[in-house]
């Protein structure tokens, strides 16, 4: 059976040594998890984190990568230099970097063959506005996304993948997507998935929902059948929240 998986995500939020002291901190909370439990956090703290989740089952990734191998790409980070400091996944595509930082399906596609070129796991985000959502383009905002992002994927490679359903208007605002809306949304992805990667791999692929999950509506987004996990944004900040939303798994 596939393993659920809760990916916290910080955002530009924690010092080193704030890190450390959450990390020593979550890991006896969620030692015998049954869910994947992982950290997206600063660059700055990647060193120190996989340092403190070193014989914990605590998976520890990066926020953001560039496309390129190296070069002269002031303040920009390879998937290699996050490789070889233990970062085992980066988020791809989340909303903030779509919207404050214009990345384009094309550009995160580019970064998602990179990084399992090098051999991190992309979770890539992918979600509609709520303009978006009131025009009835969901699906064919999340099916362009997933065929934009995913190009040129192949099918060994696309086993790898993580996926996050996060609608934008839900992203730090509160408002979350009803089990229901949420499920309707993974069932669609799923069925894009099977179409571009085959059955197989669809079905084994996670597909965690994010935006505003709280300890009080993870576990009923988790009876869902589609739903594999979740992308916790303000609610990873705080042992307490993320080891509550780790426990509805
Ligand atoms: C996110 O940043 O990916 C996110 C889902 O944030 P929040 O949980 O705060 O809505």
């Amino acid at each position: 059976m596939k393993k659920s998986m809760v990916i916290g995500n910080w955002k530009m939020y924690k010092t080193v040594s704030e890190t450390v002291a959450f990390i020593k901190e979550l890991a006896p909370l969620v030692e015998n998890s049954n869910a994947e439990v992982c950290l997206a956090v600063p660059f700055t703290s990647i060193t120190a984190a996989v340092e403190a989740a070193k014989d914990t089952n605590i998976v520890i990734g990066a926020q953001n990568m560039n496309d390129a191998s190296e070069g002269a790409f002031t303040g920009e980070i390879a998937a290699i230099m996050l490789k070889e400091i233990g970062a085992e996944f980066v988020l791809l595509g989340h909303s903030e970097r779509r919207t404050l930082f214009h990345e384009t399906d094309p550009y995160i596609n580019r970064k998602v063959i990179k990084a399992l070129e090098d051999d991190l796991t992309p979770v890539l985000c992918i979600g509609e506005t709520a303009a978006e959502r009131e025009e009835n383009k969901t699906e064919e905002v999340l099916q362009r996304q997933l065929e934009e992002c995913l190009s040129g994927v192949g099918e060994e490679p696309a086993s790898k993948l993580v996926i996050a359903y996060e609608p934008v208007w839900a992203i730090g605002t509160g408002k979350t997507a009803t089990p229901q809306m949420a499920e309707e949304a993974h069932a669609f992805i799923r069925k894009c998935l099977t179409k571009q990667f085959g059955k197989k791999i669809a079905q084994g692929l996670s597909i965690l929902y994010g935006g505003s999950v709280k300890p009080d509506n993870m576990a009923a987004l988790m009876q869902e059948k589609n739903i594999d996990g979740a992308l916790v944004g303000g609610a990873s900040l705080q042992v307490k929240n993320f080891s509550a939303i780790i426990q509805c798994c």
